[in-house]
């Protein structure tokens, strides 16, 4: 069972994973001749020592909100993800600075949002498709020059809340594709027909037919993380003594 604990007073967080009380092998040095040893290893037990006596906490993950900065498959880079104790929201720093070091969650109170850095289209896939698909003979390279101009143009009409994006997982999780909306399209077709004539246009209307789903024609939008500290005063633990004195100073009164 994945947990995320806090504590509250020192504002730590451990990730319990089925894999923390598993033992950790070290391998000897090439020059060694002894077999690996097991080194027996509890990391949660580390933590609760190193916190012991401050008031914890369970928090809860919250789905689909992993979001990293590189592709999935680097194993280094910072991922955040978010987690709730049912009245404050956290976005949970993940990273590793080096390969061979473990995974470092950092806990930081508030959000973060997804902001858009640009909305294009894959200008040089289009026409490199474009050119193997359809005969030069039929479409110039100067035509299609004046194909990505148009789209161009259409792009900037674009709203991107009106689009759908395509589901397939991207490699990169801050890059999206999206589908061009059926008004856009239209438009796109109609310019064209101006654009090609008789076999031409038949062949570019049959291109865009071909890749409007999900192909060369789809926009990419790239987000940038960005995170939304609340201004969180640090809780300052009160020493256990003083906390007694302050309660009989209470009393007495
Ligand atoms: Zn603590």
């Amino acid at each position: 069972m994945y947990r995320l604990v806090r504590c509250l007073t020192c504002n730590e967080i451990f990730f319990k994973t089925p894999y923390d009380q598993w033992p950790e092998y070290e391998y000897p040095s090439p020059l060694s001749t002894d077999v690996f040893q097991i080194v027996e290893k509890d990391d949660y037990q580390d933590f609760l020592k190193q916190h012991q006596d401050h008031p914890m906490e369970n928090l809860e993950i919250l789905k689909d909100s992993l979001v990293s900065e590189k592709p999935y498959s680097e194993p280094i880079k910072i991922s955040y993800f978010k987690a709730t104790n049912g009245k404050e929201t956290f976005v949970i720093k993940k990273f590793r600075t080096r390969i061979d070091e473990p995974l470092a969650y950092q806990l930081i109170p508030g959000d973060y949002s997804l902001n858009l850095l640009r909305l294009e289209i894959q200008s040089e896939a289009i026409s490199k498709q474009l050119e193997k698909e359809i005969d030069p003979s039929l479409i110039s390279n100067h035509q299609i020059e004046s194909f990505l101009k148009l789209f161009q143009k259409i792009l900037k009409t674009i709203d991107l809340k009106n689009l759908d994006r395509i589901p397939e997982e991207s490699p990169h999780p801050l890059e999206i594709y999206y589908k061009l909306d059926d008004i856009s399209l239209v438009y796109l077709l109609r310019n064209c027909r101006n654009m090609f004539k008789g076999q031409a246009y038949r062949a570019i209307e049959a291109f865009i037919d071909r890749h409007k789903e999900d192909g060369v024609l789809l926009l990419k939008a790239t987000y940038q993380i960005k995170i939304h500290e609340s201004a969180q005063k640090r809780k300052v633990p009160i020493p256990i003594q003083n906390a007694y004195k302050e309660k009989q100073y209470i009393e007495k009164k």
